[in-house]
């Protein structure tokens, strides 16, 4: 029998393209000493440091390409061997164990040869503490400065004064950065802002493609087509991308197309990709037809709370509303109206070995959530980087048996 084929997307290219410029752009940067570089966290105040002119460098992006490529696993022992354990995020110990062998995917992919050096890193605690470690281990090999934001966690409704203390945190942010990079320039601030709010609300219509019968987009798609939203919101490329594709994925709705040829299931992706399994994850559903239409990961760089005319508090907002910020019942609120409005028939929690801060199904939540929405749950154990966490025999197995148990209850 022949294999199935996933649907391609036709903007694959223009992304490649995309992603290719970022990183030559950085590159280019990291060489000019008129020229500034900061590193970022992938939910850090980017917009920020656009208004400062910064070359915006994001290092969990570096190590999702370690874990894709299948590269991580070999690298993460060279970490725990200068003290990171093996438990900790598998993105810090990939990408620090890459980096102290002098290896970076980046020189196969685009001749680049090293990581660029940054003038400032900046983190923000709202997603876990282990990038602010993973900062400062960089910051002390340069010695440059390490600053950041020391965000709420586990919250339940944001308040006013979590955003005001958030708020002056940025706003003291920015000095420490004038004495790096000079001073801020308000009007590329503000645009910054504004093209990041419309990069995500792009971003969001091209995830919501998936709420079609059939959906137009995977999961998987999903976490190959999120560079730009990652490492290009604030610039107008991401827009033009954005744009693009929801082109593309709209035309594909209107005219029927499915993502995953005859769609019997569709399920939700609670947790992180295992990067170095996405194809033979994707293939898997495809074959059984059945759809991950929808994802926390991915809606995570959704920011419609940014706007233009409230720079600081707007940031701060969007920052700490993220999904990752917040307690149980906002989470268990939040994916109960995602499974409605994407017509899903069961959910798909991945416990990430090394990464707690997104691995949801520790605390009885699948189980409180399949009592409240009457949907079967899945439990897939594994890590985003570290394959020595993750078994495919085993992971293949019970997603069989997960879509036979959809099926009789068809
Ligand atoms: S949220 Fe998880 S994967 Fe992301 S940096 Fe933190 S520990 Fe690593």
């Amino acid at each position: 029998m022949s294999e199935v084929k996933p649907k391609r997307i036709a903007a694959a290219k223009q992304m490649k393209q995309v992603m290719a410029d970022h990183f030559l752009g950085i590159d280019a940067a990291s060489r000019d000493p008129k020229r500034k570089v900061a590193w970022c966290t992938s939910v850090g105040p980017a917009e920020l440091l656009q208004g400062f002119g910064f070359e915006v460098y994001y290092p969990e992006n570096h190590a999702a390409i370690l874990g894709a490529t299948r590269q991580a696993t070999d690298y993460i022992p060279h970490a725990n061997a200068v003290g990171y354990s093996p438990d900790i995020c598998s993105y810090l110990t990939a990408d620090v164990g890459a980096f102290l062998k002098g290896h970076t995917p980046l020189t196969q992919a685009y001749g680049i040869e090293a990581v660029p050096k940054p003038d400032v890193l900046v983190y923000n605690t709202n997603q876990c503490r282990d990038v602010q470690d993973w900062f400062m281990w960089y910051a002390r090999h340069w010695d440059v400065p390490c600053l950041g934001i020391q965000t709420h966690r586990n919250i339940g409704p944001v308040a006013d004064d979590h955003v005001t203390s958030i708020a002056a945190q940025l706003e003291r942010l920015a000095g420490e950065l004038e004495a790096i990079a000079g001073p801020l320039d308000p009007d590329r601030f503000r645009e910054s802002v504004r093209l990041s709010r419309v990069c995500s609300e792009l971003w969001e219509k091209v995830l919501r493609t998936g709420t079609a019968q059939p959906a137009a987009l995977t999961f998987f798609d999903g976490t190959i087509h999120m560079g730009p939203a990652v490492v290009l919101r604030g610039t107008q490329v991401a827009v033009d991308y954005y744009t693009a594709l929801l082109a593309e994925l709209e035309q594909r709705v209107s005219e029927g197309v499915a993502a995953v040829e005859g769609e019997r299931h569709r399920l939700y992706w609670e947790g992180m990709p295992v990067w170095g399994k996405l194809r033979p994850l994707s293939q898997q559903f495809l074959e059984l037809n059945t759809c991950v239409v929808a994802s926390t990961y991915c809606n995570s760089w959704v920011f419609n709370q940014l706007d233009p005319d409230d720079p600081y508090r707007s940031m701060a907002r969007a920052y700490t509303e993220l999904f990752i910020v917040r307690n149980d019942t906002v989470k268990e609120d939040y994916i109960a109206a995602m499974c409605d409005d994407y017509h899903v028939d069961g959910v798909v929690y991945h416990d990430a070995k090394t990464c707690p801060n997104n691995s949801n199904n520790r605390y009885g939540m699948p189980q409180r959530l399949s009592e409240r929405l009457d949907l079967p749950h899945l439990v897939i154990n594994g890590d985003l980087n570290d394959l020595r966490c993750y078994s495919e025999e085993q992971a293949r197995t019970s997603i069989e048996a997960f879509v036979e148990q959809l099926d009789q209850a068809d």
